[in-house]
């Protein structure tokens, strides 16, 4: 676990984007964020806390709640825990666009505490296949991350286990930040 590829991506002097720190915190329960983010190509970055960072992962077309539909998932670089909090624009760089919190919450796994969960989640993430309950404002319920190739592509699936929570409608139309409210087109005029 590390920050090097994240601090080595960024220019601190440009970027608004926070500092690559490492915080164990004990803080509970585990957090997650997801962030819409309008990059040269528009996607989602979904990022469960473990082991002081973020976990990260690019789904270009975004959850889906149909437990049918799985999205492809790219698994990228750890980002710091602070980061959850970013909206805003990242003016030039990697990366660089408009981001929004678009969903944020806690997970668990199996119902259990922090210590056992954050422990499922490791083991899981060397396996190749996590299960959690993501209790968001948009995302409710059991998920699954699935890797299906390793190397470059770091390929995952991300999908919806089937729970009272699983829907056909589509979440992405949801389309605002659970923060500020606003839109991307509002984030990327007013965070100037
Ligand atoms: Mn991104």
């Amino acid at each position: 676990m590390t920050l090097k590829k994240y601090r080595e991506k960024r220019n601190f002097k440009e970027t608004p984007e926070p500092k690559a720190k490492i915080v164990r915190g004990k803080r509970k329960p585990l957090e997650f964020v997801i962030q819409k983010h309008a990059a040269s190509h528009l996607h989602y970055d979904f990022r469960l806390e473990a082991e002081g960072v973020l976990k990260s992962w690019a789904i270009p077309k975004g959850p889906s709640l149909d437990p049918e539909i799985k999205r492809l998932a790219m698994m990228v670089e750890d980002h710091p825990i602070e980061y959850r909090h970013f909206e805003g624009i990242i003016p030039r760089g990697y990366g660089a666009g408009t981001v929004m919190i678009w969903d944020k919450g806690t997970y668990s796994v199996r119902g259990l505490p922090r210590k056992e969960s954050e422990e499922f989640i490791l083991e899981g993430l060397k396996k190749g296949k996590i299960h959690f309950t993501l209790e968001g404002e948009k995302l409710r319920g059991e998920f699954a991350l699935v890797r299906i190739a390793r190397g470059a592509g770091n390929q995952w699936l991300f999908f919806k286990i089937d729970d009272e929570e699983a829907s056909k409608k589509d979440i992405t139309k949801k389309d605002r930040s659970v923060v500020s409210g606003k839109s991307l087109m509002q984030i990327a005029k007013e965070t100037r």
